[in-house]
């Protein structure tokens, strides 16, 4: 196939070589462990742990199901303060967990959570803030931190884009009171599916185990209506294989967002919005801006690459706020959210993944100069 005609996606999932795996194959065969903290499964948590540079961590089946536990570990009831620019299971967290979200605006530069505009959504009823590191760009932790500080609120980041990511050199899940990854095929660090809570200390990380597994403390004893959300021994030895790859995977990503931003930023009409400051960033994503006096609207930039086999996508449209079951919240309305509502008619998130040549970016950005 020729690449003009080879179909370019937003991502591919990383997948280290397969021989490589067949050993850890091998082993799950032979101790037919397949599952309930398993070796991989222990080796893992250590292994990430030490990585991204936190104490405790609790893996998880995935990243929604990390969500969900991280709010039932808390006890977190009532209203939770959340924004719409981001992927669904943000707010569906809520939701499982009976809690009205309400959304509050974000911030035109780092499409995070605006901080400024927190402060007015507190009600006697808001017991946390969900914030999320859009494209694992570090929120404004400190801002949030104090808010959450005066107002007696408890801080749960959905951190799906942040791996590895670390802010003023330490590791950026270290912030608020739980964070949660995911490691979705889509992901910087995958397996397959799957997630994980980092946990500020090993009584927590207990809580979050017993939850995750039924809410079982011991043999006889169950503590609260926990789920299922154990990663099994499959996805764990996938995530130890890859782990060992993930540093030249991340260079890789480097590479090709610097190459995007030589050749895009100075295209009128396009924006590509900053790399983050103080920050070891992990090059999830690549977001570009698409203004008035770009020569196509953001759809039909989207349009014509489709045409060409090239699969952006629009990540965050529409937003979580437009969904049925959300749109009725007070929050919900457009004119709370103005520049979330601009960021999601404007962004385009171009293919950025380790495999990616440098032939394709090159035809990428061609098609965006208009040739
Ligand atoms: C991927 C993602 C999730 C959900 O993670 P899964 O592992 O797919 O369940 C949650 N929040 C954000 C922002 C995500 O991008």
């Amino acid at each position: 196939m020729k690449t003009s005609e080879k179909k370019i996606y937003v991502t591919q999932p990383f997948l280290p070589p397969l021989e490589e795996f067949q050993p850890y194959l091998e082993q799950i065969w032979e101790s037919k462990w397949l599952t309930n903290s398993g070796p991989f499964h222990q080796e893992l948590e250590k292994k990430l742990a030490e990585y991204l540079g936190v104490e405790n961590l609790a893996l998880f089946a995935n990243g929604t199901l990390a969500l969900v536990t991280a709010l039932q570990a808390l006890r977190i009831t009532g209203e939770v303060i959340t924004t719409p620019f981001s992927f669904v299971a943000t707010a569906h967290s809520l939701l499982w967990n009976g809690i009205k979200p309400v959304f509050v605006d974000i911030h035109p530069e780092t499409f995070n959570l605006d901080p400024e505009k927190i402060e007015a959504a507190i009600t006697p009823h808001t017991t946390a803030i969900m914030p999320v590191h859009v494209y694992g760009k570090p929120c404004d932790v400190e801002k949030i931190q104090k808010i959450a500080d005066t107002y007696g609120l408890k801080v749960i980041y959905d951190a799906a884009h942040a791996f590895g990511v670390s802010y003023k050199g330490e590791s950026l899940l270290k912030h608020g009171d739980l964070s949660a990854l995911s490691f979705h095929a889509t992901k910087v660090f995958n397996t397959f599916e799957g997630g994980a809570i980092i946990c500020p200390d090993a009584k927590m990380k207990q809580r979050i185990d017993d939850l995750k597994n039924f809410g079982y403390a011991d043999e006889v004893t169950v503590v609260a209506p926990g789920i299922n959300a154990k990663m099994n021994e499959l996805q764990a030895a996938f995530g130890l294989l890859q782990l060992k790859h993930i540093d030249k995977a991340i260079d890789r990503r480097r590479e090709i967002d610097a190459q995007y931003r030589k050749k895009i930023s100075s295209i009128p009409g396009i924006i590509c919005p900053t790399l983050p400051a103080d920050t070891t960033y992990n090059y999830a994503y690549f977001p570009i801006l698409i203004e008035k006096d770009y020569s196509l609207s953001r759809d039909e930039l989207n349009d014509k690459l489709r045409q060409q086999g090239i699969f952006a996508r629009r990540y965050f449209y529409p937003l979580i706020s437009e969904f049925p079951m959300y749109r009725g919240l007070p929050s919900a309305v457009q004119s709370n959210l103005p520049i979330a509502k601009v960021a999601a008619d404007h962004v385009l998130c171009l293919p950025i993944y380790p495999a990616l040549e440098n032939e394709s970016i090159a035809r990428i950005i061609s098609i965006i100069k208009g040739k």
